[in-house]
């Protein structure tokens, strides 16, 4: 078995960033006694040659006191990496074996752990990008989206005002209408992104339980039945024999209700929408029909990704993380999300489940 690696993360300056756990027992040091003390220092190497000579690996031996006046040998290799054009020193430290000098070995093993380091590195970069990418475009999404709901909020409360003057109820009770559903608005973008946030941060498990598929679909069915336009249907059928799957209650919620508000929102009036399920041993389908707009072919490629509107939606008030939520919500439950759409033909979003 290869000796235990220890690994000691320095930035551009020489001082200690990091310093894993194999590093603190091998040096019998504290880890909070190595942050921010000089590497240079520790390893024994010139200050005043400090990284700027470190352009090839350097491999050294350096000792260190143990307790009891004890003294051990230990393997020092260091590297310079470039990420993202940041200068960052990587030191693999190992205890020597006695009876070889294990070098060769040591610097195998140094190369599997840079290579492994820096891809560890290079992918927490590329997420915290992401997460800066989301924030420009929230951003962006809040001062458009936010804006109009709060300038309809404020008209109503003027309007209310002079309604209240001349004691015109109706009026009144209509703007306090009008207030409650634009504040809805503004809840469900800011929950949308909360769900955004907390996915990202790999907080969300699914709880598992068995639903009976036709009676919570029902149910669901008349529930968001208030929320149609003039003349809209939303039909049920359940075509198995089959009723009850194992999912998480709350995430399926979310990703129906997401797919028949988008069914709605993208219909017209008296359009139908249908809501479809079957469950057999190959899985369980989940699908929803509409007769709306549909999806431009040049959209429907980057339809998944987060804050995407295709371009005949400009019009329509919507935030492009809907989506995005419903496909990792099913992908936690170990189900995919599928579409076909036509211009003002339909759309049909599927989701599909493995049987437990
Ligand atoms: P939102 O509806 O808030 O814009 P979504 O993430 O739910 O965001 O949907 C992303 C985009 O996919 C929408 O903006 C719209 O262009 C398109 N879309 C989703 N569902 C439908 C549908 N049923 N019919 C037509 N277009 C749809």
């Amino acid at each position: 078995m290869p000796a235990e690696q220890g690994i000691l993360i320095a930035g551009k300056d020489g001082h200690i960033l990091s310093a894993d756990e194999t590093t603190c027992r091998l040096l019998s040091y504290r880890a909070e006694d190595l942050l921010g003390q000089s590497l240079w220092a520790l390893i024994g190497l010139d200050p005043r040659q400090g990284g700027k000579e470190v352009l090839s690996p350097v491999y050294r031996e350096v000792r260190f006191p143990c307790g009891a006046g004890e003294m051990r040998t230990v393997q020092v290799s260091l590297s310079r990496l470039l990420l993202d054009s940041q200068q960052v020193f990587v030191c693999s430290l190992r205890q020597r074996e006695e009876g070889s000098d294990g070098r060769v070995a040591f610097l195998a093993q140094v190369v599997s752990t840079l290579q492994q380091a820096k891809d560890e590195m290079q992918l927490s970069l590329d997420r915290e990008k992401a997460v800066g990418q989301l924030k420009t475009r929230f951003i962006a999404l809040a001062s458009h989206e936010f804006r109009t709901p709060l300038s309809s909020i404020q008209l109503s409360a003027a309007l209310i005002e002079r309604y209240f003057d001349k004691q015109d109820r109706e009026q009144v009770f209509r703007h306090l209408n009008k207030i409650r559903l634009r504040v809805d608005d503004l809840t469900g973008i800011l929950e949308d992104l909360l769900c955004l946030e907390r996915m990202n941060g790999g907080s969300i498990v699914p709880h598992y339980e068995v639903i009976d598929l036709p009676l919570f679909c029902r149910e669901l069915a008349v529930e968001m039945q208030v929320l149609v336009k003039p003349g809209q249907q939303i039909r049920y059928q359940h075509h198995s024999d089959q009723l009850e799957v194992k999912l998480d209650k709350k995430l399926l919620r979310n990703c129906l209700m997401n797919l028949l508000s988008n069914a709605i929102k993208y219909s017209s009036e008296n359009a139908g929408i249908d809501l479809e399920t079957e469950v057999a041993e190959s899985g369980c389908d989940i699908r929803i029909t509409d007769q709306g707009i549909g999806i431009p072919a040049a959209d429907q490629g980057n339809l998944f990704e987060p804050f995407f509107r295709a371009q005949n939606v400009t019009a329509l008030q919507g935030t492009g993380l809907g989506l995005n939520i419903v496909k990792r919500y099913a992908e936690l439950m170990q189900g995919s999300i599928s579409f076909e759409s036509q211009v003002q033909q339909g759309s049909v979003f599927t989701l599909n489940f493995p049987v437990r």
